[in-house]
């Protein structure tokens, strides 16, 4: 029989369809294979049995229908699932329990995707390798002693794995492009607004927004599609169509489109091994039927120094709701201590380093008397890098560039050095700062470790980044990870 561990998104949800297996046999040989291998991966922080087989049940029933009914999914721990722990990789939300599920949450339960549980990730979402998780670091399935990237690798890393067809991810910096980059997955984040925030536990509101993470384009687009849309408890979420990504993966054409490659997202400071495989996926595209322009974006080199000024400063105000009294947990409450001891013990016990340096820095760029020098300055920015996005969709309909400097890098090599974990996310932050959906790809190994193509588009144009995908992979089919960790 085979293996079904292995089929795609697609394969699985026809093989439901048609009867040829149960989703329950699919959910239980997804929960197998967890038990089996993620002693070695730790992609997930918390496995649901009960609840996946209680979903798998009700597909089978006839109860639950839809492209994606009985396809199993890991669900990054940032977002909120009624009744199943949430701990987003922090000690201080450590058996916190949410009373309610996030907007993507309803609509993967009424697609009939079963989720398996909480994947792993850096704490509140801030890292590039799952190292700075309270709870353990992922390791690369590609090669165990490297990271799976961040802040979502343990939805990477559960993808590359085969512990599940689809994942959740969130992107603020580049946590779901990242992540795939370097495990050899498909990964996007959506236009900003496309995909509900509800139910997300907030790092930078202005930046975060959850995508799909899958092996194929057409995996991805199922996934984008049914968790997309408009939602009213979202101030921000867009109230239009979604655009059709699933047909434009369908459509998986190139012809008549202009790509740009963006002149300062390649050359120094990327991996010679991860320019060489972008220059192949560039002449690919041209050999497709792309026209492909250069294209120049002078503000992209300010783009990681803002981010770390914004992002951090909507991180020390979301933070701050994390107090002792409303969630998880209260260090020190004898009695006989002040709410102001309570609070202040409880914040120094239950944040990790990063994320104290994140607070740090977002309450000093917010000061008073500094608040114009850093976080005014870093708005106005945001607005030059929009600009420049604006005026290079005026050459092109999409961009291209590198999805990350260099392949996933050894775990602890650069905890001690957070710029250089900074580094990671050069090319992804961009499209954050600006708004618009963007998509890493794998585009072959170098070193034996994949590398990723990252696709960028003007807002509300996610389905170019699915046609010029779906176009790459079907000329340059993804790699597959040797596994040869497994026994
Ligand atoms: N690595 C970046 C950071 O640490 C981006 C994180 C993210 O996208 N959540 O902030």
């Amino acid at each position: 029989m085979t293996d079904l561990t292995r089929l795609t998104a697609v394969e699985t949800a026809v093989a439901i369809r048609d009867r040829e297996v149960s989703a329950t046999e699919v959910t239980q040989a997804h929960l197998d294979r967890i038990a089996a291998v993620d002693g070695q991966v730790h992609a997930f922080l918390h496995v649901d049995p009960e609840g996946a087989l209680d979903t798998a049940r009700r597909v089978d029933a006839g109860e639950l229908s839809g492209p994606l009914a009985g396809v199993p999914l890991g669900l990054k721990d940032v977002v909120v699932q009624k009744g199943v722990p949430t701990t987003v990789g922090s000690k201080i939300l450590e058996g916190w329990r949410p009373p309610y599920d996030a907007t993507v949450v309803k609509r993967l339960r009424e697609a009939g995707v079963v989720i398996l549980g909480k994947t792993n990730m850096d704490e509140f979402a801030m890292g590039s390798s799952t190292e700075h998780s309270a709870y353990g670091p992922t390791h690369n399935p590609w090669d165990l002693s490297r990271i799976p990237g961040g802040s979502g690798g343990g939805s990477a890393a559960a993808v590359a794995a085969y512990e599940a067809p689809l994942a959740i991810g969130t992107d603020t910096g580049g946590s779901i492009r990242q992540p795939a980059a370097v495990t050899g997955t498909v990964g996007v984040k959506p236009t900003y607004g496309g995909v509900s925030r509800y139910g997300l536990v907030a790092f930078s509101s202005s930046l975060d927004q959850a995508g799909p993470c899958a092996r194929t384009v057409m995996d991805a687009a199922l996934l984008h599609e049914a968790i997309a849309g408009y939602d009213p408890a979202d101030s921000t979420s867009i109230p239009s169509p979604v655009p059709p990504v699933v047909e434009a993966a369908r459509q998986a054409d190139v012809s008549g489109l202009t790509i740009g490659v963006v002149r300062e997202l390649s050359g120094e400071g990327y991996q010679a091994g991860v320019q060489q495989r972008f220059e192949e996926a560039v002449e690919t595209l041209t050999e497709l039927g792309a026209k492909v322009v250069e294209v120049s974006c002078p503000h992209f080199v300010y783009a990681m120094p803002a981010y770390y000024l914004i992002a951090p400063s909507e991180a020390s105000s979301n933070l701050a709701r994390f107090d002792s009294v409303r969630y998880g947990l209260r260090v020190g409450d004898d009695g006989e201590r002040s709410l102001e001891e309570v609070m202040s013990l409880t914040r120094a016990q239950g944040f990790g380093a990063e994320v104290k340096r994140r607070i740090i820095l977002g309450t000093y760029a917010l000061s008073s008397g500094y608040y114009d020098a850093y976080y005014g300055q870093a708005q106005k920015v945001r607005t030059l890098i929009t600009r420049d996005f604006t005026a290079a969709f005026q050459q092109a309909d999409v961009l291209v560039s590198p999805t990350t400097p260099t392949v996933a890098f050894p775990l602890g090599e650069r905890l001690d050095d957070p710029l250089a974990m900074y580094l990671a996310d050069l090319a992804t932050i961009p499209s954050n700062l600006y708004g618009g959906p963007a998509m890493s790809l794998p585009a072959g190994l170098s070193e034996g470790l994949p590398v990723g193509l990252q696709i960028m588009a003007p807002t509300m144009r996610d389905d170019l980044l699915y046609r010029v995908g779906a176009a790459f992979e079907a000329a340059r089919p993804a790699p597959v990870p040797p596994l040869s960790w497994e026994a």
